[in-house]
């Protein structure tokens, strides 16, 4: 079987990567091992254009938000579906300096920080919090799950996807082209995850795996058109009264498996801050394929032309994937350029050692 591109992992990377290649007509085919625990499966979806304790906007976010938008929606119109919605969160200030970043934020017209849409009185009844609300807006909810399924079926359909483990033992990079058994394509592309950090060609590259967990929890009666965010902690909507409460940023672990102190941990917060009754119904974990940098790596391997790469997009999957496939599309296509901050071969240094 002959293709012009073989695509190692459908998370949200291949995804993406597989329907803009598609849509310009390149034959795609992908191989993945449905690993329950990819990030991708794990992840909340969320898109949200401010960080940290310096409450800063994020890496590119006025041109992230609207393209995200726009690609989410028309996917989805592809498939009748809706794979993004608007969800501002409502941010309570753990501590003095947190509610003081927000307000300098606000005051210098940052456009994502604005006052709380829900009223203080409203939210006492469900949150004990200390001090004042802010409404960080807009911020998106992808369904990452919805997505992803949809788009492996399509795959299926087409016969351009098999259920599989990628085994790259048995990858041949021949002259011009590569072979794994018995497809040959001009191009194999990496979007396995932090398994990348793994491969013989890729494993110099600086990822820092990052291992996150959540719980998923029964919380009744709580405004699910909102998300509400403590400090690291986010409480994010999903059907039938569940909620995706987390996450931890953990660089050193022993086990990526779900731990008992994570989740003591955030049931103890979980009772300080609500005043409702929950019930947590499941507990999850992953490792984020995140760089040293905090940026991804995208593009052509600087010693074979015949590998590429899509990843290291870190705890920021859902918006950066679509755009940097999109640019990866691009260059593999036409030669255009790659955002030089995400070049993979900003490490060609390594990459030829
Ligand atoms: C707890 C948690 C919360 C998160 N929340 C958010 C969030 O709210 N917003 C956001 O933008 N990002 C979030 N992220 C980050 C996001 O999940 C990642 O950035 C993103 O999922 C990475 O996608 P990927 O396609 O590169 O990798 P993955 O999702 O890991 O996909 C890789 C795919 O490759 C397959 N694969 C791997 N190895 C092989 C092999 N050898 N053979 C065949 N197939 C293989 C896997 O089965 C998988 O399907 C979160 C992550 C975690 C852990």
């Amino acid at each position: 079987m002959k293709y012009d591109y073989l695509i190692i992992g459908q998370g949200i990377c291949g995804t993406w990567l597989s329907y803009y290649l598609l849509n310009e007509n390149k034959s795609v085919f992908v191989i993945d091992d449905a690993d329950k625990s990819a990030a991708s499966k794990i992840a909340s979806g969320l898109i949200n254009p401010v960080t940290g304790r310096r409450v800063v906007t994020t890496w590119m976010a006025d041109e992230l938000l609207p393209f995200v938008w726009n690609e989410y929606n028309s996917i989805g119109k592809k498939f009748d579906q809706q794979f993004i919605q608007q969800k501002n969160i409502i941010a309570f200030p753990s501590a003095p300096d947190l509610l003081q970043a927000f307000e300098k934020r606000k005051q210098q017209g940052n456009s994502y920080i604005y006052e709380a849409s829900l009223k203080k009185e409203t939210l006492y009844k469900f949150f004990d919090f200390p001090f004042d609300v802010m409404e960080i807006a807009p911020c998106y909810l992808v369904d990452v799950n919805a997505i992803t399924k949809t788009w492996r079926q399509y795959l299926e359909n087409k016969n351009a996807l098999v259920t599989e483990n990628f085994n790259e033992e048995e990858l041949l990079v021949l002259d011009g082209y590569i072979q794994y058994k018995n497809i040959t394509a001009e191009k194999i592309i990496y979007c396995n995850g932090i398994n990348a950090s793994l491969s013989k060609y890729w494993k110099q590259l600086p990822f820092v795996p990052n291992k996150g967990q959540a719980l998923i929890a029964d919380i009744k009666d709580l405004n699910a058109g909102y998300i509400y965010k403590f400090g690291h902690l986010s409480l994010i909507p999903r059907q039938n009264n569940l909620w995706w409460i987390g996450a931890s940023n953990e660089l050193n672990f022993i086990s990526a498996e779900p731990s008992d102190e994570f989740l003591k941990g955030t049931t103890a917060t979980l009772e300080k801050i609500l005043k409702t009754d929950f019930k947590i119904e499941d507990h999850v974990s992953s490792v984020r394929p995140a760089a040293i940098e905090r940026r991804p790596f995208i593009g052509i391997h600087s010693l074979y032309n015949q590998i590429a790469i899509l990843n290291g997009m870190g705890s920021k999957g859902c918006s950066l994937a679509p755009w940097f496939a999109k640019e990866l599309t691009s260059n593999l296509i036409n030669k255009k350029t790659i955002n030089v901050l995400a070049d993979v071969n900003r490490y060609a240094n390594v990459l030829r050692r």
